[in-house]
């Protein structure tokens, strides 16, 4: 299960966090908690201590796209430095290496048009520009999600509305509709933690009042929902290739998307507003819109060698994924009381986790710590950011005082805090959440079945 990318670290890394319970922001996560849990597997064999019970050392899931690097990713990396033509759109070489990923990505998620960006986080600026979005529209996003889908709405302009999340811990379909204004441009349906939203009821909502529906997809790439592959269904979707993700090139991102205007507004933001030959091909030489001020978020060839190493080898980390969780998932399920995570399309799943409520926080936190004294790698289900919390956004704080986010009556009237997310502070408080590995073996997932079951009971 080790991995030269996953080192040993010395033993005193190896101790669970000193608070499991606390609500640590993603960065704390992976400082920390993930740390602790991706240490080693060193104790797997041991001699058990006690007659009939079996040890089992820290249980590390690892990172998913990193323990299928191979000759692939390599050789392609070799490519790229020997022809010397680590940029996208010249070189010695004729570099083809990110526009190749592109198409194959399109077409892998089953949408006319991908664009390879730096970061899930470019991404989501990117589907803003695409979309139009700006000052005086209102981008309606879950309380409970990552940063970024905070962040791209400021940098639009745009005022964020937060809605609750339910028991898929995802975008509860019905707040999100009771958010709806006149303002409402566009709603940001995050598949989190794995698992596809509700999106069904979503889009339906979303096309009856005129609201664009962006998808990120950023930890869900892959999944799908209703025999569709996540990201596709709505008006555009978000990818992250960062390495908590699925797979990765250490930090990337792409933007799907099969209406040409969204296409064409999004490939112009990310290169400086032009339109280079590449993307006005694909359009057909049809453009719509003309040159604006952009960013640069292109795509290294480098990173392109690297994603497209990975994306074949994207079903084969899904399969080993839902392998596992499936196997702890048909061995919890039949628990009294159980309560597991609710799954619009349970076969969409990725399988990165399992997870259940529990009755209270104090329940949860008492099922976290028995959990982690049998090095089972339990969480709250950190990794994301309880955003209308944050103090920055309580204080409405962009990069400028009169940012127009929050200079319009709406942007003025609006109130952040505990308040704006009741619902989803007491989901957050109520769920466990239990990592599962692509490389966990049969004896792992017996283990993590035993010890649920034993566990709940015991709590009640
Ligand atoms: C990781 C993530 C992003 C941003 O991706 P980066 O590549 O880290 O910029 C956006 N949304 C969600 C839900 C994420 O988890």
């Amino acid at each position: 299960m080790q991995t030269p990318m996953n080192p040993s670290r010395p033993a005193e890394s190896r101790k669970p966090a000193a608070n499991p319970v606390s609500e640590f922001t993603r960065r704390e996560f992976l400082a920390g908690g993930l740390a602790a849990v991706a240490a080693t597997a060193t104790g797997l064999g041991a001699e058990a201590s006690t007659p009939g019970a079996e040890a089992i050392g820290p249980i590390d899931p690892g990172y998913v796209g990193p323990q299928f690097f191979d000759q692939q990713e390599m050789a392609a990396l070799r490519e790229v430095m020997e022809s010397g033509s680590p940029f996208r759109y010249w070189g010695p070489g004729r570099p083809a290496k990110v526009r190749n990923f592109e198409e194959r990505f399109a077409a892998h998620m089953g949408a006319r048009f991908a664009l390879g960006v730096t970061s899930g986080t470019a991404a989501l600026d990117c589907a803003m520009a695409g979309l139009e979005i700006g000052p005086g529209d209102e981008v309606i996003l879950p309380s409970y999600t990552w940063w970024s889908d905070y962040t791209c709405v400021i940098q639009a302009g745009a005022l964020p509305v937060f809605a609750e999340i339910d028991r898929t811990l995802n975008l509860d379909p019905r707040d999100f509709a009771r958010k709806i204004t006149p303002r409402t441009k566009a709603v940001i349906a995050v598949h989190l933690l794995g698992g596809p939203c509700d999106l069904e009821p979503i889009l339906e909502t979303a096309a009856r009042h005129k609201v664009a529906v962006l998808e990120d997809a950023a930890q869900c790439v892959g999944g799908s929902y209703h025999g569709k592959k996540v990201g596709s269904l709505g008006d555009v979707g978000i990818y992250s290739f960062q390495i908590n993700k699925m797979i990765t090139s250490g930090e990337g991102g792409a933007l799907v998307t099969s209406t040409p205007r969204i296409y064409e507004g999004a490939a112009r933001f990310h290169d400086m507003g032009g339109l280079p030959g590449v993307f006005a091909e694909r359009l057909g030489g049809n453009s719509q819109l003309k040159m604006f001020a952009g960013e640069n978020f292109r795509m290294s060839e480098l990173t392109g060698a690297v994603l497209g190493g990975q994306l074949p080898k994207l079903d084969r980390m899904i399969a080993a994924l839902r392998q596992n969780a499936g196997a702890v998932l048909e061995g919890i399920r039949t628990l009294p009381g159980i309560r597991l995570r609710q799954q619009p399309d349970p076969a969409g799943d990725l399988g990165y986790a399992v997870f259940f409520e529990m009755r209270d926080r104090e329940m949860r936190d008492r099922c976290l710590q028995q959990l982690r004294q049998n090095n089972i790698p339990a969480s709250t289900m950190a990794g994301s950011v309880m955003l209308p919390t944050q103090e920055s956004v309580i204080n409405k704080r962009a990069r400028h005082a009169d940012w127009p986010s929050f200079t319009t009556p709406a942007g003025q009237a609006m109130r952040y805090g505990a308040e704006a997310c009741p619902q989803t502070l007491g989901i957050f408080d109520r769920f466990v959440q239990v990592r599962i590995g692509a490389k966990y073996t049969q004896r792992i997932n017996d283990y993590l079945v035993d010890n649920i079951r034993k566990i709940h009971q015991s709590l009640g």
